[in-house]
Parts: structure tokens; sequence; C-alpha cells
């Protein structure tokens, strides 16, 4: 190529760049009027797409109504891809098959082809030059299916090539794989003449689809809908755009997020967001899906993480990582709030805790209660120590009786057998066990004749009628659904972090209408999967539900009713983890110690 044309092709190149957002859309279809059909519905949220001609059955076919529709949408700016099969796409033909369809794709008014690596390598020399001379800038992309290695290398292959962008996409098989994507991106930005696009595959990569921008990718990819992904990991763009508020996200943006296995059903996502969106913090909540408490805590260190939701498998795991626990999470064995205070260390909370406490207190006074709690399991735990802590009287009925009188040892509590139920009167009855959670199969725990008590929690939110609390309704007994807790305990944990009472009408809002949808933890309403198990709430149910989590929310100011641990006032917790030296924050080799004597059975 010329200097000339050279110079031009950057001019070229950079008008491109200035022109494309921060999100690409994948559209797939079958053929062309499904393509244009789904391109013309995200055309109006956002003008970057990419077409996925790989997923047509006739990519060559279609060009012509494709090249209509460019014509006809000015403003868009499409990226043809059409990857083969041996690359990981769909495209039964030859690298050369692949190519000719650039090529034409290129002529046709896309003003992106994307080509990879492993194909270019195998065709003529002048094939990069060829691409550009039909008209398009051009990406040469690399994916691994597998891991998050090499990535150097494979920029070092990709860089003589000189295309407009590189795009590296490896898949994370931990947290960390994300630091090592972030990484490369950051060394490259200054680095390298072309623009780079960098994204992790996979639940674990998650936190790359949105903080990579910010690492120097060029742009992300998303999905136009749920249940249209093109790669394992990627979100709606809808989510992005609104749950992520991706355009938002820069270098003062603070991260949070929920910790766990699984996670990509959890809704935190979505209620935290909503949050911060509704007070204005500049702040982003993301799903880090992992197993391992040290692979969450080093990403913490180093994006650095300001809090972090703790959820199953890793709420006894996370503690020996904290520098402090508060002294009921210490008892309980379970934290499910870290905090990252000012001096960079972790503190430890647990608001599930206030999540359950708080909804019961409004109804009642704990102390003297009378409470039965079904189940001996993590939840259970914080529903025995944090009613015990209010002096309410505590039975415990667990499927495993060994379990329950560990608990009841450890927490000043009683057992109860199954029989007894019926004749002992309870001012509460609280479900910690799965049943009732829409998927789950198990016999009911209770009859009706067992429910003796005035108030009926259970701690089971979707659906958000379980049938436990339908039973509890026809006995004319107050229900409290789990959506109550959820919410509690998330509003909790926003306060913790940022010392602002929370929006709670407002994440109740969202939660409820996600779990009435059965939607993705975006809230969007596609027809995704449930988002705690497998098929949406039913919706007649959920209608004649909304009492049960509404009343309460509703009545209660913020501040009114959090529990002693977790809230005396915000404020006093954060700056006194700051200080280091909360009134009531024990040792961490003290809580360490507990947690290794606590390993209990469950
Ligand atoms: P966990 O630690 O696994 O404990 C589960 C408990 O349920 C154990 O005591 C277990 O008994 C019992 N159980 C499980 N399957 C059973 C069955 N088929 N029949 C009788 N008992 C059974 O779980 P977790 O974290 O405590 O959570 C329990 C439930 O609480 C979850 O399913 C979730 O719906 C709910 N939850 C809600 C919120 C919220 O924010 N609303 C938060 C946390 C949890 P064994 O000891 O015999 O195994």
């Amino acid at each position: 190529m010329n200097t000339s044309t050279n110079t031009s092709t950057q001019i070229a190149s950079h008008l491109l760049r200035s022109r494309i957002g921060k999100i690409c859309v994948a559209i797939t279809g079958a053929n062309a009027e499904e393509l244009i059909e789904k391109a013309t519905a995200v055309l109006k949220e956002t003008t970057f797409l990419e077409f996925r001609l790989d997923y047509l059955a006739k990519p060559a076919a279609a060009l012509p109504q494709l090249k209509e529709f460019l014509a006809e949408n000015g403003a868009a700016t499409v990226i043809a891809t059409c990857r083969c099969k041996d690359n990981g796409g769909k495209f039964n033909g030859s690298n050369a098959a692949a190519l000719d369809i650039l090529m034409k794709s290129a002529e046709a008014g896309f003003q992106i082809v994307d080509i990879e690596l492993e194909s270019i390598e195998k065709l003529p020399k002048g094939t990069m030059a060829a691409l550009r001379e039909a008209g398009a800038a051009v990406i040469i992309s690399h994916h691994d299916f597998h891991a998050t290695k090499d990535l150097d290398r494979i920029y070092q292959r990709i860089e003589p090539f000189g295309p407009d962008f590189i795009k590296v996409v490896p898949t994370a098989k931990s947290l960390t794989d994300n630091l090592t994507l972030m990484h490369f991106l950051e060394r490259m930005e200054d680095r390298s003449n072309s623009s780079i696009v960098g994204i992790c595959m996979g639940e674990a990569g998650i936190i790359s689809r949105v903080l990579g921008l910010r690492a120097g990718s060029a742009f992300t990819f998303a999905a136009a809908t749920v249940g249209e992904e093109t790669a394992s990991g990627q979100i709606a763009a809808r989510t992005l755009i609104e749950t992520y508020r991706i355009d938002q996200v820069d270098a003062a943006t603070k991260v949070y997020g929920v910790a766990g296995n699984p996670i990509r059903s959890s809704l935190s996502p979505l209620m935290m967001n909503t949050a911060f969106r509704r007070e204005t913090v500049n702040a982003v909540y993301l799903a880090l899906q992992t197993n391992k408490a040290d692979d969450v805590f080093k990403l913490a260190k180093e994006v650095p993480i300001q809090g972090l939701s703790v959820t199953m498998p890793l709420k006894e795991d996370i503690i020996p990582l904290l520098e402090r626990t508060d002294p009921l999470s210490a008892k309980i064995g379970a934290v499910n709030t870290v905090l990252r205070a000012q001096d960079g260390k972790f503190y430890g909370f647990n608001t599930d805790v206030a999540g359950i406490v708080g909804p019961l207190e409004r109804r009642l006074s704990l102390k003297d209660a009378k409470v039965l709690v079904l189940g001996a399991g993590g939840a259970a735990r914080a529903a025995v120590f944090g009613c015990r802590d209010k002096g309410a009287e505590v039975w415990i009925l667990n499927r495993t009786p060994e379990t329950a009188q560990k608990l009841a040892r450890q927490a000043g509590a009683k057992t109860i057998k199954r029989e007894a139920v019926a004749k002992m009167g309870f001012d509460v009855i609280i479900n910690a066990t799965p049943i009732g959670m829409t998927g789950q199969k198990g016999a009911a725990l209770l009859g009706p004749e067992d429910l003796t008590a005035r108030i009926v929690f259970d701690l089971v939110y979707n659906p958000i009628e379980t049938p436990l609390l339908k039973m509890a309704r026809q006995k004319g007994l107050t229900a409290i659904s789990g959506v109550e807790m959820f919410v509690q305990q998330g509003a909790r944990q926003f306060e913790i972090w940022t010392g602002k009472p929370a929006p709670e009408e407002e994440m109740l809002r969202v939660v409820l209408h996600a779990l009435r949808q059965g939607a993705e933890p975006s809230g969007e309403t596609a027809a995704a999967p449930a988002p705690v198990a497998a098929e949406p709430a039913p919706v007649k149910a959920v209608a004649k539900a909304p009492e049960a989590a509404k009343p309460a929310v509703k009545s209660v100011p913020v501040k009114a009713a959090p529990a002693k641990v977790v809230a005396k006032p915000v404020k006093v917790v954060a700056k006194a983890v700051a200080k280091k030296a909360p009134a009531k924050v024990v040792a961490k080799k003290a809580v360490a110690k507990k947690v290794v004597a606590k390993k209990r059975s469950r």
C-alpha cells in the first residue's frame, strides 16, 4: 500500500473510531429478514451492530437485502462477521469462502469486517489490503474458548497485519483472569497503533464486559436480548445500558459486586445498581462468579472493589481473609457483606440478620417471643442468632436433627420434633429451608394444623407467594415474603457501603417486577429463565401477594429498624471501621478460630 493510501486509511479509521459507541450489539438470524427485523429494533437504542453472517443459512444470498438495509440506515455502523466453524463460528465453508463473503460485505456497505487470526494467517498476503480496498476497516480477532493465556503472544501475531482493531477474547476460568485481561488492555492502550478490544468470555468474565472499557477496550459486545447471546457470559444490551450504566462507568466509578456461585441468576445486580442509580452514586455492582474466596479477594484488592455481597458458598470461607468482622457475624460464622474501609482493609458484616429481624420487629417485639425456625443451614443460623439476640425463645426443626442440636447448643436455642409442633404455640414460624422454592422438590414441612403462630415468614422469595405463605394467609395469619428479607439485607448493605439511606421502595419495586417477569438478573423481560429457579413465579399468585412485602417496607422509615450489629447508624460503623477500632468488632484471629471450630456438617 502506498503512503497516501495508508494516510487516507488511517484518517478513515480514526473517523470510524470516533463514530462507534461503547457497545456493539451482536445480531443473529436464520435469514436476512430476521436479521434486519432484529437490527431495526436494536437501532432504536444503539447504532453500533455486528451482523453474524455465519448464523445465516446462506450468507452470500442475504447480502443484497443487507446492502439495502445499510443504505437506508446511514447512522448505523455495522461489523460483518463470518466466523468459520474451526474458529468457533457457524460458517461451514473454507477460509477463502468466508473471506469472499467479507469482501462482498465490505462492497455492500459494511463499515467493518471481522476476520479471525487463524484465517488471515492462512490466506494470501494481500488479504488485509484487499479488504481495505473493498472499503472496510478490519478487525482481526482471536478467541480462546478454554483459558486466558498468552495474550501478548496473540497480540504479537496480529499486530504485523496492522488492522484497525485487534480483538482478543479469552475465556475467564477465574475472576483473576479478568485482571490478566485488564492489565493487558492497559499495557496495550499506549503501545498499539490499532484499537484494542478485549473481553473475557464465560460467567466469570462478566466483570470484563463492563470494566474492560475503563481499562482501554475500544468497545464491548452485547446480546440483542436475553437468550440471543453469541458468546458465553454475554450480557444483553439493555442490561449494560440501563442496569450497569456502562456509558457512565469511568475512572471514578466505584466497583461493588456479589460473589458466589451460581451468580448469573442473582437479582442483586439489578437491585443494587438500581439503588446506586436512584441515589446518584457513581458506582457499579457486578456479578462475580467464583467458588473461591481468595479469587474474589485478589480481584477485590486490585480493581479495587469497595464492597461485596457474599453468597453461597463463600459466606464462611471469606471470614479468614477479612481484617475484622462484627461480633454477631462471628457468632453465626457467616458474613454476607464486606466493606473496604478507608484504610484499604476489608471488614465483614452480616445483613441477613437485619433482613430477618427487621421485618419481624416491625410486626412484633421479639423480646420473649416464641420462634420456630425450620432448617439449620446458613439462613437458619442468621434467623436463630438474630432472634436470640433480640431476646426471643427459639426452637429449631431440621431434617438432620444433629445439625439442629449443634446450632441450638451454639445459640442457646432448643430443638423440636415435627410431631410436637402443632401442640406448641409460637408467635413466629420462619422457613429457612428451600422447600417451597420454584423447582425445589420436597414435601411441605408443615401442614395447616401446625401453623399455630401469628406470623409466618418464608425466607424463600421465588415464588413470591410460596405454598407456606398461601397456607398462612388462608388461616388468616400474617405472611411475610422472603422478598422482604432480600430487599432488607440489600438495603443494609447499601447503607454500610455508602452511608446513605437505601431507596428501599425502588429496590423492592424492581425485584418484584423481575420476579413477576421471570426475568434475567437485569430485570429484562424476554423469555428468560426465572431468576432464582427454573420457572417464572406464577403471575396469579404474585398478583394476590403484594401485601406480603409492600406495607412493611412502606410504613417503616429506612433507619427505623436496622439490626444492632450491622447498623447502629451506618456512618458510625464505617467511622469505627476506618479507625480500626469499632466497639463491636472482634479480632480477625478470634473469628478465624471460631470458623475453624465451627466447620459444621451442613
Ligand atoms: P443451606 O445452608 O443449604 O441450608 C438448607 C437447610 O434446609 C438445611 O437445614 C437443610 O437441612 C434444609 N433442607 C434442604 N432441603 C430440604 C428438604 N428437601 N427437606 C427438608 N429440609 C431441607 O441453605 P440456606 O443458605 O440456609 O438457604 C435456605 C433457603 O433460604 C434458600 O433456599 C433460600 O430460598 C432462602 N434464603 C433467602 C434469602 C433472602 O434474602 N430472602 C437469603 C438466604 C436464603 P439439612 O441440614 O438436613 O441438610
